[in-house]
């Protein structure tokens, strides 16, 4: 098991968010250490950015540019950017084909870049169509998608388990 080597760590009462979409049971690329909470793996960039929203907790999120594999860190503290690496972070944002399973088909596609230049030389050698965004857009996006995903289930049930922000 992942969590017995030690891959996975969280804290006693924070089980359950390891254990449904948006999160990963498995090593992804994109790691988010939740303040408070445990670090927790996302799917790709975009669920990554969205779960501090989501989780309504402050959160380090560390990935690296798909094309260079420079590191790319992205602090969210009080929902705002507090700081983040390369000044020029952009976000590809993968076109959505309709009734595709977005976990599966997209989020391998939902990527950092540490610049521009990364993102369109990937874009150019994929031939992927979508969007790119900048931090503030992805962030942006990945806010509006993870509070709708929220909204969706409104008796509460996904917020099971999940302790409030407290402070
Ligand atoms: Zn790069």
């Amino acid at each position: 098991m992942l969590e017995a080597e030690g891959a996975i760590h969280r804290t006693p009462g924070d089980r359950s968010i390891t254990h449904a979409y948006p999160f990963s049971n498995e090593p992804t690329g994109h790691s988010v250490q939740l303040d408070p909470g445990p670090r927790v793996f996302a799917m790709c960039a975009i669920d990554a950015l969205g779960m501090p929203f989501m989780l309504k907790r402050d959160a380090q999120i560390e990935s690296a540019c798909i094309e260079c594999a420079s590191p790319v860190r992205v602090q969210i503290q009080a929902a705002t950017i507090r700081q983040h690496s390369q000044a020029g972070l952009m976000v590809w944002l993968a076109d959505q084909p309709e009734g595709c399973v977005v976990a599966i088909d997209i989020c391998p596609n939902l990527n950092f870049f540490c610049s521009r230049e990364h993102l369109e030389r990937w874009q150019r050698r994929t031939a992927s169509s979508g969007r790119q965004l900048t931090l503030a857009e992805a962030v942006g996006y990945g806010r509006k998608v993870f509070e709708a995903l929220l909204d969706d289930d409104a008796d509460g049930r996904a917020a099971d388990g999940l302790p409030t922000h407290d402070r």
